[in-house]
């Protein structure tokens, strides 16, 4: 939770910087691969752990007819897109709920209808929400009870930690902000596993009693032993909940992978899906690179997140907007500046163009070859603003002074903000 906590922390901040950090944080090197759900309760189910019998449609007649071969005595219908707070969503359809229960299968194809193909706004998305292209539909189950759990990868604790909350199917920050008491935490130990005792606990700090804290507790060790061998960084199940004949089920679910754990979990990275993705982030992967689009119109090239957050916040001080950021990394090539160079212009927002790297393992040099060979390729016309600094850097001004471009040199981040938002043109 440590890492998901602070970024939706980040995004709920009002300020320029909390804004920088929710996009920014994206830039960081890992991108934890996200499954839907209908994927990780396949996953969850084939480790054992309970999850609804469900279908997965991608139109309304095959949803429809899923809930029909379903049988059930109440149906279940949720959207599947990779945020959450997918219930308390509205569709661009006018549909409320992203997820919907129903005791009558013929109601499913018309539900499904108004999601489909439709925009789910939630609280976790943009304004614009999210297209559904799938929905999962399940056999609805009464519940009792509602609670929280998670298993996570935390910094804090060098390892897994176990985090469970007897007030679930709600917002776990919310919990975490009015009634911090009502968290519990159990960190694990990575070679001794969760012990009993610890699964036990936990159980019982979520309100199971009697036979079903048993159940809670086996529940918790599938879920710890799917964790590890699918090289999870978070599991969260929201609501892992007990139904009033006294079952334990996981009635949502989520799973973040460890990107580096790639080569040895094929099956699961295979399942990618990159539909919610910017087309840009994209393309941008395929070159080794970080994209991400904002909403101003000064195109930012830099390298390291930490960068690209100062740089955020210095135009956001200068009363500039950014259109995009663009994160190069290390051990940068030529071809990649200028790969670079041509998704930042792809944005038609984009008026004016900042760099700004600070060399370490990049070379400058190198950046200032490729930003002069695709300004001439590109035929750039809009105000290039480029601040380096580091390794080589004598010669990289050199080579920016000596190409007669028009390119304008900044001697420091505050100056290339400054001379940035002043030469977006006047409106
Ligand atoms: P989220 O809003 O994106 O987190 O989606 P969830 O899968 O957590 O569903 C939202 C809420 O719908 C849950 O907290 C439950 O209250 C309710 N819900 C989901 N599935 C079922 C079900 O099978 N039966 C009942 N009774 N409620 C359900
Ligand atoms: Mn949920």
């Amino acid at each position: 939770m440590a890492a998901s906590l602070s970024l939706r922390a980040a995004r709920r901040l009002g300020t320029p910087a909390g804004r920088a950090a929710r996009q920014v944080v994206r830039l960081v090197p890992v991108r934890w691969l996200n499954l839907q759900e209908y994927q990780s309760k396949k996953i969850m189910a084939d480790h054992g752990v309970t999850v609804q019998r469900f279908f997965v449609a991608d139109n309304s007649q095959d949803a429809l007819e899923a809930a029909k071969r379903l049988k059930a005595k109440e149906i279940v219908l949720k959207a599947q897109i990779l945020a959450g707070g997918r219930g308390k969503g509205s569709f661009t359809s006018g549909l409320k709920g992203g997820v919907h229960l129903t005791k009558n299968p013929e109601d499913v194809g018309q539900l499904a209808e108004q999601m489909l193909g439709y925009h789910l706004i939630t609280k976790q998305t943009t304004k614009e929400g999210v297209k559904v292209r799938k929905v999962m539909v399940a056999e609805a189950l009464d519940i009792a009870r509602e609670t929280y759990l998670a298993i996570l990868m935390d910094r804090a604790y060098n390892g897994p930690i176990m985090v469970g909350s007897p007030q679930g199917g709600m917002d776990i920050e919310e919990v975490a902000a009015t009634k911090p008491e009502l968290i519990f935490k159990e960190p694990i130990d990575i070679f001794e596993g969760i012990r009993q005792d610890q699964a036990f606990r936990m159980a019982a700090n979520i309100g199971f009693k009697g036979p079903q804290q048993q159940k809670a507790a086996e529940q918790i060790q599938k879920l710890y032993s799917l964790f590890l061998k699918v090289d999870a960084t978070q599991l969260e199940v929201n609501p892992f909940g007990e139904t009033p004949d006294g079952q334990v089920v996981c009635f949502d679910a989520k799973i973040n992978f460890d990107d580096n754990a790639e080569f040895r979990q094929k099956e699961i990275f295979s399942q990618d899906d990159v539909s919610e993705t910017d087309p840009l982030e994209n393309e941008a992967a395929k070159y080794d690179l970080k994209y991400i689009g904002m909403d101003g119109n000064i195109a930012c090239f830099v390298n390291g997140a930490g960068l690209a957050m100062a740089t955020c916040d210095i135009i956001d001080l200068h009363g500039g907007k950014p259109a995009n950021f663009l994160d190069l990394g290390g051990g940068v090539q030529e071809d990649q500046v200028y790969q670079a160079f041509k998704l930042l212009t792809a944005d038609p927002k984009v008026e004016v163009i900042l760099v700004n790297i600070f060399g370490g393992i990049v070379n400058c040099a190198i950046i200032a070859n490729g930003i002069t060979k695709a300004s001439r390729e590109l035929k750039l016309e809009m105000p290039l603003v480029v601040r380096l600094e580091g390794t080589n850097v004598n010669e990289a001004k050199r080579i920016l002074r000596e190409s007669g471009l028009p390119i304008a040199s900044a001697s420091d981040l505050e100056d290339a903000a400054r001379i940035a938002v002043a030469s977006v043109p006047a409106k």
